[in-house]
């Protein structure tokens, strides 16, 4: 038989790592909730016109590298490669942008068939945020802010920069646009064959190549800031002021554009030198003409999305993570034990809900059954052997500390200690 594995570039999370997961998600909820942005969490298959659309065709994301398939309707659909065409179509289904400002959040996976390399996975997690409504640029400096707390609170903040830019309005790129290409084309054969299409699709996109080969090229090329209107202008202006009076530390790259057609305004990157070539923790900017692109009224927005996968590598690499581990853990020292046993671990956790428990199962011999329990990581040990079974009792010993074991009946008094222990509110 074939040996059946996961998808290339798709990663299982195991459980030695999901605790650092769930550290990060605790904070993702309580960073969300301290700047007023509400939980939504969107279909993970979209109709394929959805991302055509909003993400633009002759992006790399559309042009090569969705999940798309005929469901057995015959419907187009695909697998999100990023969420805010998601969260842009939900809010507009839902009425959600009547007369009437949002923020928004989700986390969940993304699928971009890519080659997968260091930082670059075939499913991978975002988290996102979104808020409509708001013309900027103060919303804009926010969205920075809350970045930054987030990156200050896992400890990362000294691994990244961030890097920002202004892309005006569209129809300010016009002029831009032909510059660019002017200046591509009088170096053409410097070019790799991915710019030679860009070029001819989105100069624009010729800045975005990962090639170090074309670094020069692109530091050298004509400056969008020098073709922008008055009015764009002072939208970015105003938006340096304010980061400069939250005391933020950036750079202007004023070739910093994004993989995704639907930027305005200004759009950031923060990125790291500690992943190799993929440094891009968390990306983000304005996009005030995508809701009206999608089919819902004009309504500016801005937002970001963050690569789980490459923060929890940069924080891998930091002390690790506290491990949950249980509580206590119950013995019971023969088969007919077994019974007791399970009946005490129900009894305890509809007391304590916050205990975590942790029953010796599958039965075995005394040491077998103790090395068991020491493995666990649990501070005590809830030992049920005959004379305890008799007594309806157990026998506690501790496992972390040099102290004498003693003997419990099993009712409220056992119950108080345990809770006290742990610092535990009883049901
Ligand atoms: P890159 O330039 O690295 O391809 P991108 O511009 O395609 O990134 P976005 O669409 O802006 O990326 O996605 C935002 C973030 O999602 C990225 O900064 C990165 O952290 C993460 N990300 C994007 N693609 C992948 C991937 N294939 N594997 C893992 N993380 C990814
Ligand atoms: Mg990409």
């Amino acid at each position: 038989m074939t040996k059946l594995q996961a998808i290339r570039g798709m990663h299982d999370i195991l459980p030695s790592q999901v605790h650092t997961w769930q550290w990060v998600e605790e904070h993702i909820r309580l960073l969300m909730a301290g700047y007023g942005y509400e939980e939504i969490r969107m279909p993970i298959v979209e109709a394929t016109e959805l991302f055509a659309r909003a993400v633009g065709d002759d992006t790399d994301i559309v042009s090569k590298e969705m999940y798309t398939f005929d469901d057995r309707n015959g419907d187009s659909l695909t697998l999100r490669p990023e969420a805010t065409a998601s969260c842009v179509r939900a809010a507009i289904q839902h009425g959600l942008l009547h007369n009437q400002t949002q923020r928004l959040w989700y986390t969940g996976p993304m699928f971009r068939h890519e080659r997968p390399q260091k930082g670059r996975t075939r499913q991978f997690y975002q988290l996102g945020a979104e808020a409509f409504g708001y013309p900027g640029p103060d919303i804009d400096v926010e969205i920075l802010a809350m970045t930054r707390m987030f990156l200050q609170r896992l400890g990362v903040i000294k691994k990244v920069r961030l890097e920002i830019n202004t892309l005006g309005l569209p129809a300010e790129r016009t002029e831009y646009r032909a510059a660019l290409l002017d200046y591509f084309a009088q170096h053409e054969e410097k070019l790799d064959e991915d710019s030679k299409n860009r070029l001819t699709t989105n100069p624009l996109r010729v800045l975005d190549s990962k090639n170090p080969d074309l670094k020069d090229l692109i530091e050298n090329a004509p400056s969008i800031l020098d073709y922008l209107s008055d009015e764009s202008k002072n939208h970015f202006d105003e938006l340096c002021a304010m980061l400069d009076a939250l005391k933020f530390e950036y750079t202007i790259n004023p070739r910093l554009v994004r993989g995704l057609d639907y930027y305005t305004h200004m759009v950031f990157e923060w990125i790291t030198d500690e992943l190799g070539a993929q440094g891009t923790v968390c990306a983000g900017g304005r996009y005030d003409e995508l809701v009206e692109l999608i089919g819902g009224k004009a309504t500016p927005g801005v937002g970001f999305s963050l690569g789980l996968e490459r923060l929890i590598e940069l924080l891998e690499q930091e002390e690790a993570v506290e491990v949950n581990r249980p509580h206590i853990c119950i013995v019971p020292l023969q088969e007919d034990a077994k019974a007791a046993a399970l009946q005490l671990a129900e009894m305890l956790r509809a007391y304590l809900p916050d205990l975590h428990v942790h029953n010796i199962l599958g039965g075995g011999g005394a040491r077998s059954l103790f090395k068991r329990a020491d493995k666990s990581g649990a501070q005590y040990a809830l030992i049920i052997g005959d004379e305890e079974l008799q007594q309806n009792a157990v026998t506690i010993k501790p496992l972390r500390e040099d102290l004498e074991q003693s003997r419990w009946r099993i009712d409220e008094e056992l119950f108080e200690f345990l809770a006290q222990q742990f610092d535990f509110k009883q049901e």
